[in-house]
């Protein structure tokens, strides 16, 4: 029995980790459970899982939750404080973190200093952070197992591997609801239609990173620091249909990748179970149904963000955390309509600009870097 502690319960990744959890109940209990606003679902969640422990961001749901379910006896804590409680509660064995942003980096980080086993769905962590997540999460002997979809076929395509047999890391990606489009075509895209997502349903932040192809930049810079891999030896393959996840080519020229219906319950389960594969209800693949797969290069003139994500990487330091900061601002005020789709690109390439890298930033370099880039965009008018 697996004691988990759930961050970001109430998301799309903490929903689906919570379906796993109700599939296997000798196997897994829910201690903690931690999100942001979101009351009625946390209510709901806390009813249906008693956890030990529960976070609410908001100090004002965490004063509601805490009347509503007075009964129960659970205690409620806020804040950054209430987080980095959730992530370090002495039952939980395994941390997942599937909060949205870089408020994911702290609680991680203590989550490893306490020695928890960490499964990753929160990608800004590592985009940010890597550099110090990594070696610390070595120190303390800590797995880190990735949920995302592309690292997850990753890993599961490197087991039995050994490091020096690798060529390159083929991350496949859908090309999102815009695949196809040139930039005027761009320039009239509403947030409806960058919400429709072809192939999955997730949160809107990152619905909105697939549409931009940021989020493939993301999980570029997630996958140097998962496998320690160089950009140079990662291929960003578009493949419209999301049947194969991802892929690794061996020194003799041996593709193996992870083939299956888009579910995110399949990696959840896997992070969760790992080494172990247990049976997952209605996950069978049909190949004939799926008939072909097709596979093309980005076109990264018309998604500036991809080619923006490669120039931070390059950059190092401190830019990846300029690249992130700026494009969590921008997509918060693209989904409030305060800006184009197009301005999403626009305003990252503009903080980056005026960045000076700091080298090997630590955790409080990286929370200036990122409180500097909200200024810098909140002192424009874009
Ligand atoms: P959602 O927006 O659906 O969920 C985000 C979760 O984080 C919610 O539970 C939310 O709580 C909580 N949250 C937000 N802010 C805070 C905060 N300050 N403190 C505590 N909790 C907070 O996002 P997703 O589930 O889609 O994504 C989560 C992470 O996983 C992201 O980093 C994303 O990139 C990554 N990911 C997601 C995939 C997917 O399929 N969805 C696939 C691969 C990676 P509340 O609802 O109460 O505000
Ligand atoms: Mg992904």
């Amino acid at each position: 029995m697996k004691r988990l502690s759930v961050l970001g319960s109430t998301g799309s990744i903490g929903t689906q980790t919570l379906e796993v959890v109700r599939a296997y109940p000798e196997d897994f209990k829910v201690v903690v459970l931690a999100a942001g606003s979101n009351v009625d679902k946390m209510e709901e969640q806390v009813r249906e899982f008693h956890p030990k422990l529960v976070c609410m961001w908001s100090e004002k749901a965490a004063a509601d939750l805490k009347n509503r379910i007075a009964d129960t006896g659970i205690s409620v804590v806020p804040g950054m404080d209430g987080l980095l409680q959730a992530a370090t509660f002495e039952q939980a064995d395994v941390v997942l973190t599937a909060v949205v942003g870089m408020i994911g980096i702290q609680p991680t980080i203590a989550a490893i200093e306490a020695g928890k086993e960490i499964a990753l769905a929160n990608k800004e962590t590592l985009v940010t952070a890597g550099h110090i997540i990594m070696p610390l999460a070595a120190a303390k002997k800590v797995p880190i197992l990735p949920v995302d979809s592309e690292h997850s076929a990753i890993f599961q395509s490197l087991q039995g591997s050994k490091r020096e047999e690798i060529k390159k890391i083929l991350l496949t990606a859908s090309g999102g609801p815009f695949r196809g489009k040139t930039r005027k075509d761009l320039e009239h895209m509403t947030v409806q239609d960058a919400l429709n997502h072809p192939n999955w349903s997730m949160g809107r932040k990152i619905t909105i990173d697939s549409a931009s192809l940021v989020n493939k930049g993301l999980e570029v810079m997630e996958a140097k620091w998962l496998f320690g891999v160089e950009r140079k030896d990662i291929e960003v393959v578009v493949h419209p249909q999301s049947i194969l996840h991802s892929a690794v080519m061996y020194r003799d020229g041996a593709v193996i990748g992870q083939m299956g219906v888009p579910d995110m319950k399949l990696p959840i389960q896997y992070a969760l179970f790992y080494p172990d594969r247990n049976p997952m209800e209605g996950n069978d693949m049909d190949l004939f149904q799926v008939g072909s797969m097709t596979f093309e290069k980005p076109d990264i003139q018309t998604f500036r963000g991809l080619q923006l994500a490669y120039d931070a990487l390059d950059a190092g330091g401190s830019m990846p955390t300029v690249f992130n900061a700026a494009n969590e601002m921008a997509v918060a005020m693209f989904l409030d309509q305060q800006i184009r789709f197009l301005q999403i690109p626009e305003i990252i390439e503009a903080s980056m600009e005026q960045h000076k890298v700091i080298e090997n930033p630590d955790l409080g370099k990286i929370l200036e870097t990122e409180q500097a880039t909200y200024d810098f965009i909140k002192g424009k008018t874009w």
